[in-house]
């Protein structure tokens, strides 16, 4: 492309919010045919609500609701924070954590006035050797619902379940469309599990998801797709979506996400609206027409 074209491109897309890195991106755009996106934080708010508060047999609500957002005050997830702020808005004193440790994907374990608890997903539960059958139901209830359901488990037993929502961006809708509408192909990838990514996927219209993924697996599904010939783009916003968004033909950020989230990408959405996708996918495809 002409120098000038490109500049005009990345000059419209500044306007509107969309910040080009460079000509590589924006040429590499219009070939794309494949876009990988985040849930948490990028189709959705990432700002999570605590909806629900379950207890196990032998144990209270609002001693599940305790321990958990003991245990979460030391974690820097929007989950933790959800939770947090659960306990704080429902009047539940905080319990008073004296270790922690987060186990990447999979969730949070410490000592909570003196007991191990454990909170997170299936698979945190597995590492900690908590058989979680008990509440298994009432917690694909909840993931059927579209929200995140996280076991609490006390002294090697499981105590209860905490469950947030998180809303679907306003924008994400009409964008989804609009991108399904130009031809892509479009796969959500994340570390959710299976049912409440299913849920969110199906109000969107995205039939392709990859869930209970680990942060290194969206980088390891970019490699294979591009492997199979595939020209990938991927939104996120975390830092845990930092090496997919450099390994992609096209990273896209949202500007409302991680700072190393932003620094690996090509395109960055200030706003983290996601029509800045179509919006940009036209200024590329534009570029390249203005050159043939
Ligand atoms: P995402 O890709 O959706 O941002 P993560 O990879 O950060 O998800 O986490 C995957 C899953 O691990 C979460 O859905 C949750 O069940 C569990 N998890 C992660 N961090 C925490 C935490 N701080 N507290 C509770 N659960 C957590
Ligand atoms: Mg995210």
């Amino acid at each position: 492309a002409t120098p000038m074209s490109i500049m005009t491109a990345t000059g419209r897309g500044a306007q509107a919010g969309v910040l080009i890195k460079d000509a590589e991106a924006l040429e590499r755009f219009a070939k794309v045919d494949t876009l990988i996106v985040d849930k948490t934080g990028t189709l959705t708010e990432g700002r999570p609500v605590l909806t629900d508060v379950v207890a196990a047999e032998g144990f209270d609500e609002n001693e599940v609701l305790a321990l958990a957002a003991g245990l979460e005050r030391a974690s820097e997830h929007p989950l933790a924070e959800a939770i947090v702020e659960g306990a704080k808005s429902r009047g539940v004193k905080l319990a008073e954590a004296s270790d922690f440790d987060a186990v990447t994907g999979k969730g949070v374990k410490g000592t909570v006035t003196g007991k191990a608890v454990s909170l997170g997903n299936a698979m945190m539960m597995q590492e900690a050797g908590i058989d979680d059958a008990a509440l298994t139901g009432r917690a694909d209830a909840l993931r059927t619902d579209g929200k995140t359901a996280m076991f609490v488990a006390v002294g090697g037993r499981l105590a209860g379940i905490v469950a947030v929502a998180d809303p679907v961006k306003q924008t994400t809708a009409e964008a989804i469309e609009a991108l399904h509408r130009s031809g892509l192909k479009i796969i959500m990838a994340t570390g959710d599990n299976e049912r409440t990514a299913r849920a969110v996927a199906a109000k969107l219209g995205i039939d392709d998801i990859r869930a209970d993924i680990l942060p290194e697996g969206k980088k390891t599904l970019i490699d294979e797709l591009r492997a199979a010939g595939a020209r990938i783009a991927m939104a996120g916003d975390g830092v845990n979506d930092a090496p997919a968004l450099a390994a992609a033909d096209v990273g896209i950020a949202m500007g409302t996400g991680a700072d190393v989230a932003v620094e690996s990408a090509g395109i960055t959405l200030v706003k983290g609206d996601l029509n800045g996708i179509v919006r940009a996918r036209t200024l590329s495809q534009g570029t390249i027409r203005n050159i043939k």
